[in-house]
């Protein structure tokens, strides 16, 4: 069995160890296509947020209270960069970290596509699971935002961690996206794929993003395997982050309900075959679309790997 998995940062992180553990159980072959939407070149490196939240997690090196980022992290560069003046301030870079970016930036500077940059860092992280990058190509994704009664694009991390999405905004552009083709490899596990599994991610900001890259969302769209989505809104609210600040910006109504209907039925242009909700919204009624409920905290390993099986069963 090969399953495939878009998936963001954290939520995305979290549901693939539990995609893993099931795997491992049943002796499946498991690849994950992660959002770079998100990807910014800050005092020279590339940081890629999704991808090294996907990394760090399943390598056993995540710090489990913050989410994001090193188990054990240190803030010496930040201190000093900040002693220099040196903006962005605002953006939490890590000594451990760091090393991560060095390494990328400098297989990047080499001429290395990101998917190859991805699979020499993963040799040291060992996941468990394929990590690919949505696209090798840029893809950004930016928010266009009143600023000062002045509309202006900034990119994504600024207007989440800087001014944590709370400035109004019109909506969310995908930079690139138009002429991005999917990394190597992405096709051929779509192609090959028996389920596709959309993780409970950001819909907005981290599914959205990987959909938008033409060929990936048409291959997904008109290929055999069934498609599952997994809400990451429980009861009218994200369980973690600012998912309902997105998705107020896209019109959409916090609940498993609006969220499924975002996504959309296959049969009616949309991605999903079924969708799974929290048992307290098993009530839920999407267009088109098979819905079924199990509980979708991800507490832990076994309990995610449940919610895996379930999400599964759908189809
Ligand atoms: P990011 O890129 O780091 O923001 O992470 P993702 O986009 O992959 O995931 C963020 C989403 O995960 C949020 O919108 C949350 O609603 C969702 N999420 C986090 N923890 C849980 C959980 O335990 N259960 C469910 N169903 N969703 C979760
Ligand atoms: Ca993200």
């Amino acid at each position: 069995m090969r399953i495939v998995v878009l998936a963001g940062g954290i939520g995305g992180a979290r549901f693939l160890v539990g995609v893993r553990a099931y795997a491992r159980e049943v002796g499946a072959d498991v690849t994950a296509v992660v959002n770079v939407g998100d990807d910014v070149r800050l005092h020279g490196l590339q940081i890629c947020p999704d991808l090294d939240s996907v990394m760090y997690t399943l390598g056993g090196g995540a710090d489990p209270e913050r989410g994001w980022g090193r188990v054990g992290e240190t803030w010496t560069v930040k201190d000093e960069l900040a002693a220099y003046g040196a903006e962005p301030t605002w953006f939490g870079l890590g000594d451990r970290d760091i090393a991560t970016h060095l390494v990328r930036t400098t297989m990047l500077n080499a001429g290395y596509p990101l998917s190859a940059v991805t699979e020499a860092l993963c040799t040291r992280w060992q996941p468990g699971v394929r990590l690919l990058p949505a696209t090798d190509d840029r893809l950004e994704t930016h928010a266009v935002t009143d600023v000062d009664g002045q509309q202006r694009a900034i990119h994504f991390q600024e207007w989440w961690v800087r001014h944590r999405g709370a400035v109004p905004t019109h909506r969310f552009v995908f930079v690139g996206a138009d002429a991005a083709r999917p990394a190597p490899g992405v096709l051929d596990a779509l192609a090959e794929a028996d389920v596709v599994l959309l993780a409970p991610s950001n819909p907005v900001v981290s599914i959205a993003p990987i959909l938008a890259v033409a060929q990936l969302r048409e291959a997904l769209v008109t290929n055999r395997a069934p498609v599952v989505g997994v809400s990451p809104i429980i009861n009218g609210a994200p369980v973690r982050g600012m998912a309902d600040r997105c998705l107020a910006v896209v019109g959409v109504p916090c609940d498993a309900a609006g969220v499924g209907a975002l996504y959309g039925s296959r049969s009616a242009g949309g991605v999903l075959d079924a969708w799974l909700v929290d048992s307290t919204d098993a009530d839920t009624e999407v267009p088109g679309v098979t819905v079924g409920a199990a509980p979708l905290w991800m507490t832990d390993e076994t309990t995610t790997a449940t919610m895996v099986r379930a999400a599964l069963e759908l189809v």
